[in-house]
């Protein structure tokens, strides 16, 4: 084979630029190439929502976070990696925060690639100097203040000899110094600034996390920026802009000041309208925090449930706290040869009018339903029968709330509880919901109909409607409309904004107004 042939059938790498963080900002090339992707490595700069354009199937890798304390894989090993890929004939897209050629080490994995015989592209991408300060309201050069712009690392120690950077000519040599991987080394670049000629009350800010809904901004002077950042506790990645044209974000600062920035709202979703209540929000600067809707799937093994089934007759109650508790437990009653006729013995309580219509198409009469449609509204029910000694039977979720079992326990039933489905929620997305209302991180939460509600209740998994109360303290809750919101209030929450027509336009209009207040 000749050396031209065994080439060909390599792979071939493209760089490709993520931009600053917002996944707007990839350049269309961008897009279509993590479409094709076989191999996908990407930095942490690069926004982990463009790994969607990503077909299913392609390999993932995460090459970690450079400058931080724990590298995940050296830069020599992210190189062999790619020239790997590339040689076992995969198409590799190396996704790198901002721009690949500026400050990301680009350049030194091209030339591997080059010295291995491998082919690439460079797709350029919007470097986070330019993002940074576009969105913090910072036209980088202008007619009135400066005709050039120098962008510098910080990351290197300026007092070691034999800097790359000549702050004597820098100092004063750019109208505007934007400095990536400063944050570190603030106090003594702002010190060389000043030592070298530029004056010390120049403005200068300081951008984090620059385009995406977690910027932050401060402002102040070459004299004062060192100590404001360390009081405002800001963190890499940062940008510093040094110039007078910071002066203009007075101005023109539109990005930190819309009405929901900085908000962070649950949308729960649904397969309707989601995106255009997400898109809206976001518009509006709310950082949304999407969860998708729960999978109901049966459980592993019905071997507790065949136990119980055999003995129904020991029970003096069913209780059907959901559609699918009954659904499930008629199905497998049915699939095991019985019907009917076996429910004779025990009585039968559902939770809602729903689920006792769903009972009766499986040909069974519900006796009792509560006059609060709640498992403590049927646990109250229960109790005012008089529940002591009585054997109870609850086919239910494998993660149901406990309270209800607790009360009739309490009034001295025997109560057995017994999965016949089960709620799977997304990987992980379950517990980050939890953890996100516990440590107060989340300011809103939308609601747009009643099966988001019921969703958003069960992911929550509270263990009664104190805890669940106890979570949504600080929550505004805002609902599309009087049906929607009546199924909040019925799960003992709040509703604080509710638009006058029941629209995810004015949904969106609603909230903005009650948040600008
Ligand atoms: N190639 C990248 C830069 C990588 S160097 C680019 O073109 O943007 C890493 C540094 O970039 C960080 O330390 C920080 O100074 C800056 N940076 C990257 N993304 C940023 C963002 N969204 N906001 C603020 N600074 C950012």
């Amino acid at each position: 084979m000749s050396e031209q042939e065994s080439k060909k059938r390599y792979g071939k790498v493209y760089l490709v630029g993520a931009g600053p963080g917002h996944p707007g900002l990839i350049t269309v090339r961008g897009k279509e190439l993590l479409g094709r992707a076989e191999v996908v490595v990407y930095d942490y700069l690069a926004s982990p929502k463009l790994l969607k354009y990503v077909p299913e199937g392609a390999e993932l890798i995460y090459a970690g976070k450079k400058g931080g304390v724990k590298h995940t894989h050296t830069q020599e090993e992210i190189n062999q990696m790619l020239v790997d890929r590339a040689v076992a004939g995969k198409t590799v897209v190396r996704l790198k925060g901002g721009d690949p050629f500026i400050f990301g080490r680009g350049g030194e994995e091209v030339e591997v690639l080059a010295n291995n015989g491998i082919e690439f592209e460079v797709v350029p991408g919007v470097t986070s100097a330019t993002a940074a300060a576009t969105y913090a309201g910072i036209p980088i050069t202008h007619r009135d203040y400066t005709a050039s712009v120098a962008f510098l690392t910080g990351h290197e120690d300026p007092t070691k000899p034999g800097s790359k950077i000549d702050w004597e000519k820098l100092a004063t040599g750019a109208g505007t110094l934007v400095v990536y991987m400063g944050i570190k080394n603030l106090p003594i670049i702002v010190k060389n600034l000043v030592t070298n000629g530029r004056d010390p009350k120049t403005p200068v800010a300081v951008v984090r996390w620059a385009s995406t809904p977690e910027q932050r901004s401060v402002v102040g002077t070459l004299e004062t920026i060192a100590d404001i950042v360390r009081e405002a506790d800001i963190k890499p990645p940062a940008l510093i802009i040094v110039g007078e044209v910071v002066n203009l974000r007075k101005t023109i600062d539109w990005f930190e000041k819309r009405p929901l920035f900085g908000k962070r709202i649950v949308v729960t979703r649904t397969r309707e309208q989601t995106s255009e209540l997400m898109a809206g929000l976001e518009e509006n600067g709310a950082n949304c925090l999407e969860y998708s809707t729960i999978k109901i799937e049966p459980i592993d093994s019905y071997e507790i449930l065949d136990d119980e089934l055999d003995r129904l007759e020991e029970y003096h109650w069913i209780l059907f706290t959901s559609l699918h508790g009954v659904k499930y437990f008629f199905e497998r009653l049915y699939a095991r040869g019985m019907d009917a006729r076996d429910m004779k013995g025990p009585s039968v309580a559902a939770v809602g009018k729903a689920t006792a219509d769903l009972i009766m198409e499986y040909g069974v009469r519900a006796d009792l339903l509560p006059d609060v449609f709640t498992g403590e509204g049927l646990a109250e029910s229960l109790l005012d029968q008089g529940v002591e000694g009585r054997n109870i039977l609850i086919p239910r979720a494998e993660e149901g709330r406990r309270i209800l079992p607790e009360m009739l326990r309490g009034a001295g039933a025997q109560v057995t509880v017994v999965p016949v489905y089960k709620n799977v929620a997304p990987e992980g997305k379950r517990e980050q919901l939890r953890n996100e209302l516990e440590s107060g991180n989340v300011d809103m939460v939308t609601f747009t109909s009643s099966s988001t509600v019921r969703n958003f209740l069960s992911m929550v998994g509270a263990e009664s409607s104190s805890e669940l109360k106890r979570l949504m303290h600080e929550v505004t809750i805002a609902a599309i409309g009087p049906i929607t919101a009546k199924t909040v209030t019925d799960n003992g929450l709040t509703v604080d904004i509710q638009p006058e027509t029941y629209t995810i336009a004015d949904l969106i209009h609603e909230i903005v107004k009650q948040s600008s207040k």
